[in-house]
C-alpha cells in the first residue's frame, strides 16, 4: 500500500516537473537494463558473479524514472521470498550446502548428487556395507566372464578390486573448497602462469575402463594467484570420478575461473582411452585432445597461441 501510493506521487512529479525529459531517461534506462543482462550473461559464462553484481548496484544507483520501476515484477519476489523464508527454514540448510556456482562442483555434491553426498558423509560401518556389497558385484562379474571365483588366485579379488574402484574414484569425496583451502595469495602479477604435463588418470564413464594422459593448465591472474600445486590437485580431484574428457577439461577450466576470478584460463589434454586401444577401433596410437579457453583466452587469438606454443602445441 506504501509503496504504490509513493510510487504513483513520484509519477506525477515526474510529469509535473520533467515533461520534455520524460522519455529520455527511459530510454536510457532501457540501455542500462540491456546492458546488464549482457553483463549478467558473461557473468554467467565466467563466473564473474560478484564482481558483475557490484557492478549493478553502482548502476542502480543512478536517477530512474519512477515508471520504470518494475513495482509488479519486485512485490512479485518479496512475496516468493517472503514465503520461502516463511515455508521451511529447514530448507536453508540444504540451500546452504549447495554448490554456489551451477558450473563446477563446488562443495563435491552437486554430481551426482545423492551418490556423493552417501559417501562423503559415511560412517566406518556404512563404509564396510559399501565394499561388501561391492565385492559381491565383483565375484557376479567373475562368474558371468566364466571364472571360477572360488579359484585360488583370484579368491581376493572382489576385494581387491573393490577398494581399487574406490580408490579410482575417490574424487568423490573431495572439494574444491577443501583442496583450495584459501591458497589464494595477491602478488599483482599478472603474466601467464603454465602448469605442464600434469598425469591423469581418470575412468571412462561409458565403459568403466581407464583413460590416462597429460594435462596442461594457464592462466593469466588478476593480482591474485593461487598456490601451484592446487592446479594439479584441482586436475587429480576431477580426473578421480568417472569422466569423459571433455568434461573433464571444462570442469578444470570453470573451477580455476571461479575460485580465482583470473582473466583468463586455458586448459588442454592429451590422453589415451583404453576404450579405444583395447577394443573397438583398437588404433594402439590414437591420443584424444580436449581443451577449454576462458576470458581472455578465449577472447584473444594471440593470448591462445601462446599458450599453445608454451605447452607444445601449435595449434590454430
Ligand atoms: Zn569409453
Amino acid at each position: 500500500m506504501d509503496q504504490s501510493s509513493s510510487a504513483s506521487t513520484g509519477t506525477s512529479e515526474a510529469d509535473d516537473t520533467v515533461s520534455q525529459n520524460q522519455h529520455s531517461p527511459r530510454r536510457a534506462d532501457k540501455k542500462r537494463r540491456r546492458h546488464r543482462s549482457k553483463d549478467a550473461g558473461a557473468a554467467e559464462v565466467n563466473g564473474h558473479s560478484s564482481r558483475s553484481a557490484k557492478r549493478r548496484a553502482s548502476l542502480s544507483k543512478a536517477a530512474r524514472d519512477p515508471l520504470d520501476e518494475p513495482t509488479g515484477k519486485k512485490s512479485k519476489k518479496r512475496k516468493s521470498s517472503a514465503s520461502a523464508a516463511a515455508a521451511a527454514p529447514a530448507a536453508e540448510s540444504t540451500i546452504i550446502t549447495r554448490s554456489p556456482s551451477p558450473l563446477i562442483d563446488f562443495d563435491g555434491l552437486s554430481r551426482p548428487s545423492r551418490g556423493t553426498r552417501e559417501r562423503l558423509e559415511e560412517s566406518p560401518e556404512q563404509a564396510a556395507v559399501r565394499l561388501e556389497k561391492m565385492r559381491g558385484a565383483v565375484r557376479t562379474i567373475l562368474e558371468c566372464i566364466g571364472e571360477d571365483p572360488d579359484r585360488e588366485g583370484i579368491l581376493d579379488t572382489p576385494a581387491r578390486y573393490a577398494k581399487a574402484l574406490l580408490f579410482f574414484t575417490k574424487g568423490y569425496q573431495q572439494n574444491v573448497k577443501d583442496i583450495v583451502n584459501n591458497a589464494i595469495f595477491h602478488e599483482g602479477h599478472n603474466e601467464m602462469v603454465i602448469v605442464k604435463d600434469i598425469e591423469i588418470f581418470s575412468m571412462c564413464e561409458h565403459h568403466l575402463v581407464p583413460f590416462n594422459g597429460k594435462m596442461h593448465i594457464g592462466y593469466i591472474p588478476r593480482d591474485n594467484v593461487i598456490g601451484l600445486s592446487k592446479l594439479p590437485r584441482i586436475a587429480e580431484m576431477f580426473s578421480r570420478r568417472l569422466q569423459v574428457q571433455e568434461r573433464l577439461t571444462r570442469e578444470v577450466a570453470n573451477t580455476i575461473m571461479e575460485v580465482l576470478k583470473p582473466q583468463g584460463v586455458a586448459v588442454v589434454m592429451e590422453s589415451s582411452h583404453l576404450c579405444m586401444v583395447m577394443r573397438g577401433v583398437e588404433k594402439t596410437t590414437t591420443s584424444t585432445l580436449t581443451s577449454c579457453v576462458l576470458g581472455c583466452f578465449e577472447k584473444k587469438e594471440k593470448t591462445r597461441n601462446e599458450f599453445f606454443s608454451l605447452v607444445g602445441l601449435t595449434r590454430r
